[in-house]
């Protein structure tokens, strides 16, 4: 047995939170060791800072026990349970397969991926699920990481057969030869997410008619039906979407989206919105990086709050968007989704609510015919388009530091307190740390 297939043992690095809140520490803390067979530790390469891990930072998030930070990270497995190897019929393919030094990124939360939940591919709903950076599971801002039930939660960059791509064999190996860790780090969480809220805005039944071009509830049948009403015409066919919230995931979530429109050749109009100017220019310096292919046909505007419901207003009337993508998960970001969706809208909210009550009532609700969908990616599933969409939009997510970059640096973990502070306040975009890096 050579050296590199030994657990790794003794100490390390990691990143801490400290109750009540603001109290980040760098600590040195025993490495993980295997406590199920299902287990895989993975030696940390990258691990990224999320708009999500500050609802514990803040204090928010009803967490009083102290633990290690981060659901974002991408690495190498350095030590795998006895799961591993022979013969795994019927278990996820990754027990047969993963090997010690694949290089893995996992989703946010540890998902089984053999029971009902992860077989119809609600897989960030495992009941055997659990958040990494929470009292539950200790996070990625470390040297290493316990990755429980690794067989289905691990995404394997070191074998691509184990998953399925619109690319050919060849354009998956090239690109993989090719992308940065930086860049296939944005699977953890926030490519994944930003897909699957344009994907479940795009595929939203309240959607469908102006896709089709069929009027409700004709737009479900395959035949059209003869009806006593007159055809749509090419104006009611534009879709019109706002993205509120420009972080991370929000840019995400607005080249999904505009990969999806232009792909599928939608018409569209598509407001993206932040209070911040920071974000409305990244988002700006996006849309102008992204190719005439990779934009389709529409217009497109960056707009603060209050301009955001004139411009949804000069450009619909007072009908509203079709569909808003809500990105922030707070109360003023779901009342203006509110103002700003159509009757018979779908409104689509990937941000982690934290204060309740929701800010609406029944009868507003009900007097907009408006759709909710509410909740948590189901990351693991999602990883096989958003690894497409991250292939093609390397003008977006492949560099550091650009104006049009996700990315705007990478740090050691000596930073980290400092980070987390200007990160809070919206000072610095999306941060990844570096735990091997020397500590300035
Ligand atoms: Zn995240
Ligand atoms: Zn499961």
């Amino acid at each position: 047995m050579s050296s590199t297939t030994l657990p790794p043992s003794g100490e390390q690095k990691a990143i801490r939170w400290y109750p009540p809140s603001y109290d980040i520490r760098v600590e040195t803390i025993p490495i993980p060791k295997i406590q199920h067979p299902d287990d895989a530790i993975v030696k940390v390469t990258f691990a990224a800072l999320c708009g999500s891990d500050l609802h514990i930072y803040r204090g928010h998030g009803g967490v009083n026990k102290d633990h290690t930070c981060g659901h974002e990270f991408i690495g190498e497995v350095a030590a795998l349970g006895h799961s591993y190897g022979g013969d795994n019929t019927g278990r996820p393919s990754l027990y047969s397969s993963l090997k010690i030094g694949d290089k893995v990124v996992s989703p946010f939360t540890v998902n089984c991926g053999e029971c009902h939940a992860c077989r119809l591919g609600y897989t960030g709903r495992c009941p055997e699920g659990f958040l990494f950076g929470s009292p539950a599971l200790e996070g990625g801002q470390a040297q290493y990481v316990r990755v429980p039930k690794a067989g289905g939660t691990l995404f394997n960059l070191s074998d691509p057969s184990t998953w399925s791509s619109n690319l050919s064999s060849e354009g998956k190996e090239k690109a993989l030869a090719t992308l940065s860790d930086s860049s296939l780090l944005m699977l953890a969480d926030i490519l994944p997410t930003g897909v699957f809220a344009a994907l479940q805005a795009i595929n939203h039944p309240k959607v469908a008619p102006i896709i089709t071009g069929k009027p409700w509830p004709l737009c479900f049948s395959q035949n059209a039906p003869s009806s006593n009403q007159v055809g749509l015409t090419d104006e009611d066919r534009i879709l019109t979407v706002a993205v509120i919230g420009l972080g991370p995931v929000g840019i995400c979530a607005t080249v999904s989206m505009l990969d999806l429109l232009s792909t599928r050749q939608i018409p569209y109009k598509f407001v993206a919105v932040d209070p911040l100017e920071s974000r409305r220019e990244k988002v700006t310096a996006v849309y102008k990086t992204i190719d005439a292919a990779g934009k389709g046909n529409g217009e497109f505007a960056a707009c603060s709050t209050d301009e955001a419901k004139d411009k949804v207003k000069e450009w619909t009337g007072d009908v509203g968007c079709t569909a808003v993508l809500e990105v922030v998960g707070n109360t003023s970001a779901l009342t203006l989704a509110y103002d700003l969706v159509r009757a018979f809208g779908v409104i689509v909210s990937v941000g982690v609510h934290g204060e309740p009550p929701l800010p609406l009532t029944g009868r507003q609700v009900y007097n907009k015919n408006v759709s909710f969908d509410f909740g948590r990616c189901p990351a693991r599933a999602m990883f096989p388009p958003a690894f497409d969409l991250l292939v093609k939009r390397q003008d977006v997510f492949g560099g550091i530091g650009q104006p049009a970059s996700l990315v705007d640096q990478v740090v050691d973990f000596s930073q980290a307190a400092e980070i987390y502070r200007a990160f809070d306040k919206g000072e610095v975009g999306k941060v990844i740390f570096d735990p091997w890096q020397a500590q300035a």
